[in-house]
């Protein structure tokens, strides 16, 4: 029996074949992937996922590809580190990092869903794979097309980090630079999908594509020792990562690789492109689009997230809740990590643990919880984010009395 039977619309229910479809034809809602879970208990258990590879497709039984995975061998399986120093300055008994810097050929989570994407359009016959990003998603779609013989179109803000930039061109894909925001980036890109036949990762071949954020929750979870924690917080970009956290819970419940499930699921983003959080804060029925983002994550600043609206109703229905950060507390939580945990983040890793630390302040994470914190992204990507934020080297002539000068004046 076959594990995915194809596509389902969000909205209405109405039922696609397996195809390169994002949007439902009749009411315009999100396509998301439609498996058969009767067929799949019948083949995983704890014992069959433990056996598997040390990358994300460890859970191959849940992602969306019909043959075998051929993209993003080395993808995933990212540690789940014990934070003891980062639990004594927040002052929690039992912290977590998630830490999607490390382990990924590109240093972001959008490895994860590149893996899954890649392998797609390759069963879908494509040859020229492509993305809208913000710069992570450009770094993993043009390495892992590089891998596979892909041709690649890349579509960036033209105002992206530098080093961002460079980081793309390297696997000499083709970069379009766009003078207007993500968004703008976005639609243009969905006129090109309806004129070119290429696999958009995170348009055409979206639904597929976004199921491989789930792995991150897999992961957790199994490296708990098969036990969901108390709290999950993630930043949120488009909302996509959060709403498939939610799904990949909910899966492993389902199929009975977890017993209980009462995690909550909480979401960062900056406070120069929050409309997710500012919907849960107001408790608004719709995400209303922020036009002009303005704020250091640019990895996150999307402002109007496509499944903005999906990943507000994950957060609600777990009870969580969510927070907004200033640059300026990004940076000093990017330095907080570092200092305590050895972890250098990208901005999106200061946004969620600035936002962990004020819901811990607030009373809506336990301090005697079980917390994981996700960091997705390295911070070498953004180090433009630290420019004049960090201590200056002292400079000496090469003498030894000039380092005993140079210590008589720091101590
Ligand atoms: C893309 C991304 C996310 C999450 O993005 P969603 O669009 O919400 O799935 C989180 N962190 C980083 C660093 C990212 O690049
Ligand atoms: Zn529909």
């Amino acid at each position: 029996m076959e594990k995915v039977l194809g596509l389902k619309c969000r909205e209405c229910g109405r039922k696609y074949e397996k195809e390169p479809l994002h949007v439902c034809e009749f009411c315009f809602g999100p396509l998301e992937v439609d498996y058969n879970y009767e067929a799949i208990q019948k083949s995983i258990s704890r014992r069959s996922i433990e056996r598997g590879p040390t990358s994300l497709w460890r859970y191959a039984d849940l992602l969306p590809i019909d043959g075998e995975p051929t993209d993003g061998l080395n993808s995933g399986f990212t540690p789940l580190v014990r934070a003891k120093n980062l639990e004594d300055a927040l002052g929690v008994k039992e912290l977590y990092i998630k830490d999607d810097t490390v382990c990924h050929p590109t240093l972001s989570f959008k490895d994860r869903v590149v893996a899954v994407a890649l392998s797609k359009a390759k069963e879908f016959n494509f040859d020229t794979v492509s993305c809208a990003s913000t710069g992570n998603l450009a770094h993993s779609v043009s390495a892992q097309a590089a891998i596979a013989n892909l041709k690649c179109f890349i579509f960036i803000p033209a105002d992206l980090e530098e080093s961002k930039i460079i980081a793309s061109l390297v696997y000499a894909p083709k970069v379009v630079g766009i003078l207007g925001t993500y968004d703008d980036v976005n639609r243009l890109c969905s006129e090109i999908a309806g004129v070119y036949p290429w696999a958009f990762v995170n348009i055409n071949i979206r639904p597929f594509y976004a199921e491989g954020s789930k792995t991150l929750a897999f992961e957790i979870v199994e490296q708990l020792g098969w036990e969901a924690p108390d709290h999950i917080i993630a930043p949120a970009a488009g909302g996509s990562l959060v709403t498939k956290i939610g799904k990949a819970l909910k899966e492993f419940h389902m199929l009975g690789l977890i017993d209980k499930l009462n995690t909550k699921i909480h979401i960062a983003q900056a406070e120069g492109c929050g409309p997710i959080v500012t919907t849960l804060k107001e408790n608004g029925d719709f995400v209303k689009p922020v036009r002009k983002p303005t704020t250091i994550a640019k990895s996150l600043a999307i402002g109007n997230p496509a499944d903005g609206i999906y990943a507000v109703d994950t957060v609600r229905k777990s009870g969580g809740f969510g927070g907004h950060a200033t640059d300026e507390e990004i940076v000093e939580a990017m330095k907080l990590l570092a200092a305590t945990e050895g972890v250098f983040a990208e901005t999106a890793g200061g946004v969620t643990l600035a936002v962990t630390k004020k819901l811990i302040e607030s009373g809506h994470i336990g301090r005697e919880d079980r917390i994981v914190i996700s960091i997705t992204g390295n911070g070498l990507k953004t180090v433009e984010a630290l420019d004049g934020k960090v201590e200056e080297p002292r400079i000496i002539q090469p003498q030894l009395n000039a380092f005993k000068k140079l210590m008589s004046k720091v101590e």
